[in-house]
């Protein structure tokens, strides 16, 4: 099988095998989120495709060394090229009526940051080998600023230092931005810090004794711009040089291009030799925005009814993200969301079929592997040619299909079945969670344990002819939102979503 990844390079604008600057081992940074507020479920769609290329990089046998950042240091609402009075994006949150529970804007990063990790459990996320916090790298990105002013392609003005983009010739090559007005377009709204030597010049320090956030350095109080954070985390723990970068589309420009132009003059070398972005999910068609009510958190939609969410099983929504291919702008719509609940329906009752047949171990010969590994293949091609997310997952459906026609499966056949669903959930993450959910799981037991003790109750009613009872019983469930499916082997339940 051909084990080259094919991936889409926003640099050369073409799709290209990932060549790794050390065979067999992916260096691979993708931006992560800022974390002033609950993340939505486009922000997810692009960590998606980060988790999509390190399970596809894992398949085919590569080490990876995966890093994504957690901004915890607000940049501005409005364009980030300069403006040191923005407004910040966490200052805004703590401000606004959702900021007032936190005592300050500390509390504030460390309580959506501990969400957003529960989130990225939620939905299956494998974990990277590091998720770094821009807080926690301060000394090194004050000395990459102080390189920058040492080597003359940044300086200082009152309000901070800037990097000096006339400096970088190549400035503008990833985004196709080098018109310079297109480039001053960008900056239009932004109020000029009057000592800045080119309108196209970004922020690497803010000064600004009164922020939330500060740090001191050798230019006084203040924070870092944006970008610098990026370059220095994936120096740090990447090395100069890396293979593959990645972020939403909205970031490569001027996020990606300021990254580049700073990495590069500290450097004299490429930063990444891949470039990869997706593209941005909509919701029924429109723009998802808070105004237009059709913005969805990741929380909105996997939290139990009793707690404001719709009980959507995780695994179904990322299914749903699954659906598009990262290279166009994905439409999430309600329906798609349903198909994959039913979907994910199929795949736990094959689950279930599979593990009560391994159990039962009836002997006879395996019908299945001949079916099952030609369609994980097909699965795995689809993944290396550039995450061709839809196909893999019509042959994935294609093999659940393959478990039910296959009749009573006896031991050998399950053992193949089972061996597919693993290597699948690896590369695609849609079967089973790799690991435990640990955000609300205490809250889930106790959940747990009290439908099951009402279950046991229901029975004894049903048994003792107590049918008021029972019926009491099934009302009381029916509230906590539960279904109970009444089966040969006893009562089993599932949480009920509110969009059936
Ligand atoms: P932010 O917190 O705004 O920096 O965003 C975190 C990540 O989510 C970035 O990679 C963005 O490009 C990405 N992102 C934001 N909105 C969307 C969207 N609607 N669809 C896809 N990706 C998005
Ligand atoms: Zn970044």
């Amino acid at each position: 099988m051909n084990k080259e990844f094919k991936l889409f390079n926003t640099l050369t604008r073409s799709v290209e095998p990932l060549q790794l600057l050390e065979p067999g081992h992916l260096r691979f940074y993708s931006c992560g989120p800022t974390v002033y507020s609950y993340a939505h479920i486009g922000n997810f769609r692009s960590f998606l495709t980060a988790d999509l290329i390190y399970r596809t990089a894992l398949s085919i046998g590569w080490k990876v060394t995966y890093a994504t950042n957690i901004t915890d240091v607000g940049h501005l609402t409005d364009d980030d090229l300069m403006d040191p009075s923005g407004e910040d994006r966490m200052v805004h949150a703590l401000q606004s009526k959702e900021g007032e529970r936190f005592a300050n804007i500390w509390d504030l990063a460390r309580y959506y940051s501990d969400v957003l990790l529960e989130d990225w459990q939620h939905l299956n996320l494998l974990e990277p080998t590091v998720q770094p916090r821009a807080t926690e790298h301060m000394p090194e990105q004050i000395r990459a600023v102080e390189q920058l002013l040492a080597s003359g392609h940044a300086y200082e003005t009152s309000r901070g230092v800037y990097f000096s983009v006339a400096s970088f010739p190549a400035y503008g090559n990833l985004s196709g931005n080098t018109e310079a007005q297109d480039l001053e377009q960008s900056v239009r709204d932004v109020v000029v810090d009057p000592e800045k030597r080119d309108p196209r010049d970004f922020a690497l320090w803010k000064k600004d004794e009164s922020h939330l956030m500060q740090w001191f350095s050798p230019w006084g109080w203040g924070f870092p711009g944006w970008h610098i954070e990026c370059s220095v985390m994936s120096m740090t723990y990447l090395g100069e040089e890396i293979d593959l970068h990645a972020g939403g589309e909205d970031l490569i420009f001027p996020h990606h291009e300021c990254e580049i132009a700073q990495s590069e003059s500290l450097t004299g070398k490429q930063f990444a030799k891949h470039w990869v972005h997706t593209r941005f999910l909509q919701v029924e068609g429109d723009k998802m925005s808070k105004s237009r009510g059709n913005y969805y958190t990741v929380r909105d939609l996997v939290l139990p009814e009793s707690e404001g969410g719709k009980g959507i099983d995780p695994l179904a929504l990322r299914l749903t993200l699954l659906a598009g291919y990262y290279r166009k702008p994905f439409n999430f719509t309600f329906n798609t969301l349903r198909a994959s609940i039913r979907h994910r329906e199929r795949m736990k009752e094959a689950l279930d079929l599979v593990s009560g047949a391994l159990e039962a171990n009836c002997p006879g010969k395996d019908v299945l592997v001949g079916k099952l590994e030609p369609l994980f293949d097909r699965a795995l091609s689809a993944m290396l040619d550039n995450l061709n997310t839809p196909d893999a997952m019509a042959a994935t459906l294609e093999g659940v299909k393959e478990i039910f026609s296959a009749g009573r499966l006896n031991g050998a056949s399950a053992r193949a079945a089972q061996r597919w669903l693993d290597r699948t959930n690896a590369l695609l993450g849609i079967v089973y969670h790799d690991r435990e959910v640990v955000d609300s799981s205490e809250q889930e037991d106790t959940f747990a344990k009290q439908v099951e003790f009402l279950l046991v109750e229901r029975t004894a009613a049903r048994e003792g002819n107590n049918f008021v009872r029972a019926d009491e019983i099934r009302d009381e469930l029916s509230a906590l939102g539960v279904e109970v499916m009444d089966t040969p082997e006893g009562p089993k339940w599932k949480r009920r979503s509110t969009i059936d």
